[in-house]
């Protein structure tokens, strides 16, 4: 079941993270794709963002080093429908200080239908949509059945309230 789209406007929200193994490949790419990122409005984690900034010459917003909070302060960014794409070169070889923090970020993109790449060919195709540049309605899930879902002591709790008031 799906409920109201979530609208990405054509000047796309995008955050940039990637791990130390994967920094070069992510600044290689973001490189080849100087122009289209251009077109955007750009978030990254601490040191992502630093390197990132001064090497394409472009503003970004740069939160917290991803160890010391900056992945959940991305997560909180999809949460709060803040945030409209992320690549996030994570690296599959090696254990992260930070793993349930990684985790937790590609969960909240899988919760929120958020395009995610989590390599260059996978950004490569991202960035090649005509959705890139265009306005984008995603699919949301409707979560609103696990919202109201009951709970038997609290059912006790309200039956005892209405029988005190008989
Ligand atoms: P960093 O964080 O950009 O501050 O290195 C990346 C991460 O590990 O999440």
């Amino acid at each position: 079941m799906t409920t109201e789209p979530r609208i990405l406007s054509a000047n796309k929200r995008v955050a940039l993270v990637a791990h130390d193994n994967k920094k070069d490949e992510l600044l290689e790419w973001a490189l080849t794709n100087k122009q289209k990122l251009a077109k955007h409005k750009l978030y990254a984690t601490g040191t992502t963002g630093k390197i990132l900034e001064e090497a394409l010459g472009q503003y970004i917003t740069r939160f917290l080093s991803g160890p010391l909070g900056g992945d959940q302060q991305i997560g909180a960014m999809i949460a709060e429908g803040k945030l409209d794409i992320m690549i996030f070169f994570w690296d599959p070889m090696e254990a992260q200080p930070h793993d349930p923090d990684v985790k937790a970020l590609l969960r909240l993109a899988a919760v929120y239908n958020l395009p995610m790449a989590c390599n260059s060919a996978t950004a490569d195709f991202l960035f090649s949509s005509q959705f890139i540049n265009e306005e984008y309605a995603a699919v949301q899930t409707d979560y609103s059945i696990y919202l109201k879902r009951t709970f038997p002591a609290l059912d006790k709790s309200t039956r005892h309230e209405e029988e005190g008031k008989a």
